[in-house]
């Protein structure tokens, strides 16, 4: 079997050294809030090329402390709107909502599947005080343009990078590009912890320290609460395991790339629509996402043939229990993408004969 993605592999390749920082941990009898996380969020100031970084709990919380931030800080308000797109992970509009912030639903562009960036000027409102990005896939959704519809309508510019860290747009890593972004370390994501944790970046010093101070109880000085915050914060093993794995996210993501270059010169069949390889440095590849009008069909053939696939994701959020409230909008594109994607295995560690042999049984299927 082809596993969509070998976590045991990945961090096999590290054991050594991440079972070295783990027993330094374990020696040192500091678990949270210590030198390890100092550490990480330097190596990641490093790794963006500047600004500031805050390392809290998971991928949501990076992405709700942002906008608790914000709203703590004056910026926004219950009630404000948040422009952000249809097609994403559901993560992205919890941390919306969750700060009681309205989402207002934009659909994808059909060659990226990002938002579609002409769409946005059309839903900006006098309540509108925020954009979110994601560079969902690992594929980078950014333009001048957007830059400058943020400066006219005094907009914050939010990415969500939980999926593309590594990226860069005309040199820029993702994640310095707007205001604030969240990271998440998700073991699974192309900077994988061994367990939940997350980072928000910004250039802006204020909205850093706010972070900071909400992701710790809303406290920057022990037993003195400045604000009502939450308990968000990386602890020390997550941190020194990053701290290892971080150095390898360039050349993962040169594997990465290559695979998504094999497959996409070597799948041949119509029934199968690839997905476009873009600009050199703008898609990190998180995931390879193909698409099909029989996909769970083809997803059951890959399966039959040892290839093991998943969907990213099955149900529009708007169509979610959770969100009942928004399941009359309008958003057909966003749909008939959760009805068509499938996404196969690109990781690091497979193979140049496991990527071979997913092209043969692609390459092979043919539609009942
Ligand atoms: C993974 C993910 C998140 C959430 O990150 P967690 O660390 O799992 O909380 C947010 N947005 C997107 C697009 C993601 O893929």
């Amino acid at each position: 079997m082809i596993k969509f993605l070998d976590l045991q592999k990945i961090n096999a390749q590290y054991a050594t050294e991440l079972k070295k920082v783990a027993a330094e941990v374990i020696d040192s009898g500091w678990f949270l809030l210590g030198e390890q996380v100092k550490q990480f969020e330097a190596n990641l100031v490093a790794f963006q090329e500047g600004g500031n970084a805050v390392a809290v709990a998971n991928g949501l919380d990076a992405l709700r402390l942002i906008f608790k931030a914000y709203i703590e800080l004056g910026v926004m308000e219950e009630g404000d709107e948040v422009i952000v797109p249809a097609n994403t992970y559901i993560a992205s509009v919890l941390a919306i909502t969750d700060n009681k912030l309205v989402p207002v639903l934009v659909e994808p562009d059909f060659d990226t599947y990002n938002l579609d960036l002409n769409l946005i000027e059309s839903k900006i409102t006098s309540k509108t005080k925020a954009i979110m990005v994601v560079h969902l896939y690992g594929s980078v959704c950014w333009s001048e343009e957007l830059e400058i519809l943020a400066k006219k309508y005094n907009l914050q510019l939010i990415e969500d990078n939980a999926q593309a860290i590594g990226a860069r747009w005309k040199g820029i890593r993702t994640g310095d590009l707007g205001d604030a972004a969240g990271f998440s370390f998700y073991p699974g994501k192309n900077l994988g912890a061994l367990g939940d944790s997350g980072a928000v970046t910004t250039k802006d010093p204020e909205l850093a320290k706010a972070i900071r101070t909400l992701a710790n109880y809303g406290s920057s000085q022990k037993y003195v609460n400045q604000y009502q915050g939450l308990n968000s914060r990386m602890d020390e093993m997550q941190a020194a395991f990053l701290n290892v794995k971080l150095r390898y996210v360039d050349v993962e993501t040169m594997r990465r790339q290559e695979i998504a270059k094999y497959y996409i010169a070597h799948i041949k069949n119509d029934k199968i629509l690839l997905p476009s390889e873009g600009k050199v440095g703008e898609h990190v590849w998180h995931l390879f996402v193909i698409r099909s009008t029989n996909r769970d069909e083809l997803q059951a053939y890959l399966q039959e043939n040892q290839i093991q696939t998943l969907i990213h994701y099955p149900i529009p959020l708007h169509k979610q229990e959770c969100y009942i409230s928004m399941s009359d909008i309008s958003l057909p594109i966003t749909e008939l993408i959760h009805e068509e994607v499938l996404s196969l295995p690109i990781s690091p560690v497979m193979t140049q004969e496991d990527v071979e042999k997913v092209v043969e049984v692609l390459n092979s299927y043919t539609a009942v």
